[in-house]
């Protein structure tokens, strides 16, 4: 590595840790860590590429807070305290302009978290971003996906179709008032990773994921991991009431039904969809009206009919609901 690259990091990568649990970050071969005692590692990695992952005209602040909070919501996922992350970082060049914007974006995405960055690797080549983190669970306490049980409820947090509406914004495919177009910007590149909410839950859970591909798509996993089939009820999808005015008013120059489609296929949401048992139910339940969460109850879990793939079935009103047939004007949305 070049001295240039030394120093690169040394100004840009390298802060004071604040967990007591790092005993050496940043400038060793590795990182030296402290797994709390009866505790857990829970480690993932996403990798953002310029042009596929975010448009081009992204800011780097924007690219940074992105890659950290897209990554981060896999340990929401898992109902775990986040402590350490590292990160690779592939650059056309060393711009320092650009590296300080975007070493703000990112220390500014993790200080809620007070998650310290404790790693990385530096290579040159075409824009790409990798945010490796790592969390902590209480021995045999992370959710997971493939513990969903007949009879559950199913439970998204936040709202839906907010991650699809912003890239339909940012591709130009609709427009939206300042204020919409703020809020939808700002879940785009800075989806909060639902980190409370995941340990808020974690007692009354049985399974849980983040969305990230789509309702349909992730809600698909659960089905598939816990070998039970889901029903949605579509018309109890949470929509931003914003996003949801402004569609029914005809403002964004679409149909009011493309925004069912976010919502269930759309992606980028990062919000947690989570299983709880009738017997858990008031618990959740009380989370929700003493607001310590914001989720809403949109389906059951069911057993698959014999000799039956494990599927995500949706329902409107009670009725069977076919998202595929009505939507298929919008799949090009779903890319
Ligand atoms: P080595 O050659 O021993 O693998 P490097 O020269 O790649 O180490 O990196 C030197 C130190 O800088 C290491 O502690 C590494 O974790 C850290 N580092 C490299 N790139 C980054 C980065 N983008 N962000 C944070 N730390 C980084
Ligand atoms: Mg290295």
């Amino acid at each position: 590595m070049s001295l240039n690259e030394f120093s690169l990091i040394k100004q840009f990568f390298t802060r004071q840790a604040q967990q007591s649990s790092v005993i050496k970050s940043v400038g060793d071969d590795c990182a030296i860590l402290s797994v709390p005692h009866n505790q857990q590692l829970v480690v993932s990695m996403d990798t953002l590429v310029a042009g596929r992952h975010f448009p081009e005209s992204a800011t780097p602040y924007q690219i940074a807070t992105r890659a950290f909070c897209t990554s981060v919501s896999d340990l929401a996922a898992m109902g775990a305290t986040p402590l350490w992350f590292t990160l690779g970082l592939t650059l056309p060049s060393s711009d320092e302009q650009w590296l300080s914007q975007f070493s703000e974006g990112l220390f500014a995405a993790a200080k809620p978290f007070n998650m310290d960055l404790v790693g990385g690797d530096t290579t040159k080549g075409p824009l790409t971003i990798t945010v490796q983190a790592h969390g902590v669970v209480e021995q045999d306490c992370a959710l997971q996906r493939d513990t969903a049980q007949i009879g559950d409820r199913v439970f998204v947090s936040g709202y839906l179709g907010d991650g699809a509406a912003a890239l339909a914004l940012l591709q130009h495919k609709i427009t939206a008032s300042d204020k919409l177009s703020d809020y939808l910007v700002s879940r785009f590149y800075s989806p909060m990773p639902q980190i409370a909410l995941g340990q808020a839950i974690a007692p009354f859970t049985h399974a849980a994921i983040d969305i990230s591909d789509g309702l349909l798509a992730d809600a698909q996993h659960i089905a598939d991991a816990s070998q039970v089939s889901l029903v949605v009820d579509v018309d109890r999808l949470p929509i931003h009431p914003s996003l949801h005015d402004a569609m029914q008013k005809g403002m964004l120059g679409y149909e009011r039904d493309a925004i069912l489609s976010w919502a269930l296929t759309g992606g980028d949401d990062y919000q947690l969809l989570f299983t709880v048992s009738e017997s858990q139910l008031p618990a959740v339940n009380a989370l929700i009206e003493d607001k310590l969460i914001h989720a809403t109850d949109i389906g059951r879990v069911v057993a698959a009919n014999t000799g039956e793939q494990y599927t995500v079935q949706c329902a409107m009103n009670g009725a069977p609901y076919s998202p595929s047939s009505q939507h298929r004007g919008y799949q090009h949305f779903t890319a």
